[in-house]
């Protein structure tokens, strides 16, 4: 409001003389109100002015200030030049009014005191004067910084239009003042809100950033669902990306994104799970999700609902973490323990097996030897023993799978075997399969038991054989490998075989295999061929002979696109020469003994039996004992003995393998051969001469030619 509200009213007279007492002090205006100038009510929109007012006359100090009385206006007054300068420095004035005549001080040397300070120096000076304008003190007073002249005596109207100029003018400068101030204290806190502003900015930018950074990196994702199914997706972290392959948009796009793709069989549990997190407060599921590139990933998705917030609805936050390696690596531990299992299972039956099989065998090599001439029966005789054998094949198959097969490891060089091998192959799967072999040149040597080797092959070729009923190529490939990490479902508790080693393949063109046979087929007996076609044996001793060997074995099928079956073995520590090839070929007829004593000791009596009547043909005295305890005592006793024939596991303090060592100890003479059809024998096999039941009187015979020869 920069209006004066100043109204200029009220009668108005001469006032009297120039220092004499005031003729005529005006009444306030109605408008104005009664009282004086500090009685009227003030507008605390109008700017206070000050006016200063200086005579030496008090009656003319009262005169003027009844004049100049309005709101927001204060009159100062002061009867002395000293008094007014003392005023001038502490007040601010809109406008001073001086006597010009006045003792001491008169009002011209007051004026120029007044402009001669700097706090004072623009004020307006009016001068009240008697003298005559046209006198030469109008010219000294404007010279000493009068900006006017008021002539006494004192029209009201006059004085008040004057000093209003300048009050106003007061009002209006100290108004745009204090208007500036004002806008520089806004620019100020304008400026101070705009830095907080932007460091909150900044804050916030920097908080986002780092969230971003830590949602991208870390393999989880971060969701929020709707609480209802089918669940949409109202955020999904960026990351999602990485692993399915989808942008985050597709599953907020579309609201049955995500429930979509997961795997049929696990629609339902995700569903229920999901579904109760209103009630539950959390949920926590494992799914299979389709992911871009068409392959199946198994998700860990937990969470919690969202806490109660006035007019929000419920969500479900939630993570979604990639497991899919770790539910591999179970279900090959789950698979390698089942095999475990069975193998331990199957181990047992077979062992008994062997046992009444050596029963078997021997009891016909015995009857066989007193059919000298009956040729009728002695063919019976053959083919009863036929069919033993191929029993005893079958159930060595089994002690293979079990890995309570004793084995004859030597180093063997693949560029020797395969070759030779490859021609029985051949032959044995006819000329409808194309076979092919490839190989590294310098391929490093491995451990195994040859003869288990090749079967381990053959029953592969002719498992090939069988899924390429019209014929196919059937590829075999050894090459050197370098494995970094231990395969999960490896032999050795650490896992596999790691470092270098040695990758035998066999490929096949036919009809492959799907999921649901491809997990079962190194269990024993598990066969798709029709009865009498498949033991469903051949891959569980492939999977026993591996493992004996201290390698894994991996399938690669599928359903119209073949088979590989691939091998891996650990290298040989140092490649040697020696023991490489076969086992030497048999005897091809026993040799007689002279009567020489053989201790037998085993404590199934059928089996001791067949020994005992074995080598009594052959010619030997025989001795028997149930246990390593007894044949220890007739030793004790002095009982003379060329050679001992003793089981390995016995009831009793001395197993076989004790036995032999003390024999061999106080008794050195005394030739040992141990017979065992379990596999945890390997001490024995490297210590001592081994016959793996059930044993040939054949086998039998051509040890004992060798031994007793030397
Ligand atoms: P068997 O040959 O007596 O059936 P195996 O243990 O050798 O027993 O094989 C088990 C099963 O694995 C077979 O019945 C067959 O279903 C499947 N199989 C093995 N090898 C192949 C192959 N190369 N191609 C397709 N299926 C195979
Ligand atoms: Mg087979």
């Amino acid at each position: 409001m920069t209006d004066l509200a100043i109204g200029v009213s009220g009668p108005s007279g001469p006032l009297s003389g120039a220092n004499g007492p005031a003729a005529l002090i005006p009444e306030p205006s109605g408008a104005e109100g009664p009282g004086g100038a500090g009685a009227q009510a003030a507008d605390p929109e109008i700017v206070t002015a000050k006016i200063l007012v200086v005579d030496d006359d008090p009656r003319n100090l009262l005169a003027v200030a009844e004049i100049l009385r309005a709101p927001n206006l204060e009159i100062v007054t002061a009867d002395s030049g000293e008094a007014a300068l003392r005023r001038v420095l502490t007040d601010e004035f809109a406008v001073i009014l001086l006597d010009v005549q006045m003792p001491r001080i008169d009002g011209y040397e007051l004026a120029a005191m007044i402009r001669g300070r700097s706090h004072s120096s623009r004020v307006p000076i009016i001068f009240l004067t008697a003298y005559n304008k046209d006198d030469l003190h109008v010219f000294r007073g404007y010279t000493a910084g009068a900006v006017d002249y008021v002539f006494k005596p004192i029209e009201p109207l006059v004085l008040k239009s004057k000093v209003d100029v300048f009050v106003d003018l007061y009002r209006k400068t100290e108004e745009i003042r204090r208007q500036g101030e004002a806008e520089r204290r806004l620019l100020l806190e304008n400026l101070h809100v705009r830095g907080e502003k932007l460091k909150a900015e900044q804050a916030l930018r920097l908080a986002h950033e780092r969230q971003e950074a830590i949602l991208s990196s870390l393999p989880v994702v971060v969701t929020s669902r709707g609480v209802e199914a089918p669940f949409p997706a109202l955020f999904v972290s960026d990351n999602v990306e990485r692993l399915t392959g989808f942008p985050a948009e597709r599953f907020t796009g579309d609201p049955d994104f995500g429930v979509s793709r997961i795997h049929p069989e696990d629609v339902e549990g995700v569903t229920r799970e999901l579904g109760a997190a209103i009630t539950n407060g959390s949920y926590g599921c494992e799914y299979r999700w389709l992911c871009a590139d068409g392959q199946y990933r198994y998700f860990l998705d937990q969470g919690v609902l969202s806490p109660e917030v006035e007019g929000r609805a419920r969500e479900i936050f939630g993570t979604m973490f990639d497991i899919t390696e770790r539910r591999m690596l179970e279900q090959q531990l789950v698979h390698a323990s089942k095999l475990e299992a069975v193998g331990r299972l199957t181990g047992g039956v077979a062992h008994d097996f062997n046992n009444m099989l050596s029963v078997v065998i021997g009891n016909l090599d015995l009857l066989r030897n007193t059919l000298d001439g009956d040729d009728k029966a002695s063919r019976r005789v053959r083919l009863a023993i036929e069919g033993a054998q191929r029993c005893a094949d079958l159930t060595n198959r089994l002690l293979a799978f079990s890995r309570r097969q004793p084995v004859q490891a030597s180093i063997v060089r693949l560029q020797d075997l395969m070759p030779g091998f490859l021609e029985l192959m051949r032959r044995t799967l006819g000329e409808r399969i194309d076979v092919r072999l490839t190989m590294d040149e310098d391929v490093r040597p491995i451990e195994v038991d040859c003869a288990q080797f090749e079967a381990a092959l053959l029953n592969l070729a002719v498992n090939a054989r069988d899924a390429m009923p019209n014929g196919g190529t059937l590829t075999i490939a050894v090459g050197n490998r370098t494995i970094e990490e231990p395969h999960a479902a490896g032999s050795e508790p650490s896992g596999g075989p790691t470092g270098d080693c040695v990758l035998v393949s066999v490929t096949d063109t036919g009809v492959g295999m799907p999921l649901s046979v491809r997990e079962r087929v190194f269990e024993p007996f598990f066969t798709t061929k029709e009865s009498g076609k498949g033991t469903g044996l051949g891959l569980s001793m492939v999977y026993g002979f591996v493992q004996q060997s201290r390698g894994f074995v991996e399938i690669d099928s599928a359903p119209g696109e073949g088979t590989s079956i691939r091998i891996v073995f650990p290298a040989a520590e140092c490649p040697s020469d020696d023991g490489l090839g076969r086992n030497e070929p048999e005897a091809a007829m026993p040799v007689l003994g002279q009567g020489e004593t053989i201790l037998v000791v085993e404590d199934d009596p059928e089996v001791r039996q067949v020994a005992v009547a074995t080598l009594e043909t052959l010619g030997f005295s025989v001795r028997e004992a149930e246990t390593g305890d007894e044949a220890a005592a007739m030793l004790e006793r002095g009982d003379r003995v060329r050679l001992l024939l003793s089981d390995v596991r016995m009831p009793g303090v001395l197993n076989g393998l004790d036995l032999a060592r003390r024999v061999r100890r106080e008794w050195p003479s005394i030739d040992v051969v141990l017979t065992s059809g379990y596999a945890d024998v390997e001490d024995a096999l490297d210590e001592f001469h081994f016959l793996h039941k059930p044993y040939r009187a054949s086998d039998l015979a051509e040890k004992l030619r060798i031994l007793l020869k030397a």
